[in-house]
């Protein structure tokens, strides 16, 4: 029986890599001359949104904490992190995000989601890039890896967007892009309702690895679409490092407001 399932698990996985090389062939992409998220018109050589939307998706507050991307005040210590974090350990090393999971963004990433919604993801991947590319190029990472989704939920979305929002991110900087190299082996529960200690024991043990070589030294950007607890990035980032990640930064479209 074991050996079925490995014989399905091997055909699927080159069915991934021949349509990742089309899709990754086909992502020389050109945004529409409208607004992704109101429609309006905007000049096709720039930004996916005008400049009212690129506004309200924008955080209030322009300092964020580089260890957990939660919001922060100009004057906040950020020494061993900040106060929403700085009791916690992280196997990553930081986060780098666009902005903050509530009012239009949180509308934004449910719309970037849905069916459909996979220009829309391509549009805030670009912009992240956009906002943090000095971050992102002085960090220099070696590869570009989404959270990967346990095959059974894959099957059932049609597009999925931390692998959207990762390919058009390693598409942007011109960084290797592979989603096959960690793997989720074990299905868990979706709702962010559990507290944290919960999700972490939930999520332990539910990533593999499936070529130690690709990852081995390098500094790796684990891509999510949206971070909430921060523990399902945390087990996927002590995966990596437990096969010989150097560094990993995780760079999400938004994170959650308050992470308890
Ligand atoms: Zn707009
Ligand atoms: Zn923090």
């Amino acid at each position: 029986m074991s050996q079925i399932f490995g014989m399905i698990e091997q055909v699927r996985d080159q069915a991934e890599r021949v349509i990742s090389a089309a899709a990754m062939a086909a992502l020389d992409f050109v945004y529409p001359p409208e607004c992704l998220l109101c429609g309006d018109e905007v000049d096709s050589s720039g930004p996916a949104f005008c400049g009212k939307c690129q506004s309200k998706i924008k955080p209030r507050l322009k300092d964020e904490c580089p260890r957990c991307g939660a919001p922060v005040g100009s004057y906040a210590d950020l020494t061993d992190g900040c106060g929403q974090c700085r009791r916690e350990s992280f196997a990553f090393d930081r986060v780098i995000r666009l902005g903050i999971y509530d009012g239009d963004m949180r509308q934004a990433c449910l719309r970037a989601k849905a069916r459909g919604g996979s220009g829309l993801s391509r549009g805030l991947a670009a912009s992240l890039v956009n906002e943090k590319r000095s971050l992102f190029e002085q960090l220099a990472p070696d590869l570009v890896v989404p959270i990967p989704e346990h095959w059974t939920r894959r099957l059932l979305h049609s597009h999925y967007a931390a692998e959207t929002v990762s390919r058009e991110i390693a598409r942007q900087l011109h960084v290797r892009w592979t989603r096959t190299t960690l793997t989720k082996i074990r299905r868990t529960p979706k709702q962010a309702t559990s507290p944290t200690p919960i999700r972490r024991r939930q999520q332990q043990g539910s990533f593999g690895i499936r070529r130690a070589a690709d990852i081995s030294g390098k500094s790796i950007l684990l891509v999510d679409d949206i971070l909430t607890t921060g523990s399902t990035a945390n087990a996927a980032a002590r995966t990596l490092k437990q096969s010989g990640a150097k560094q990993i930064v995780v760079a999400v479209i938004a994170v959650s407001p308050l992470r308890k």
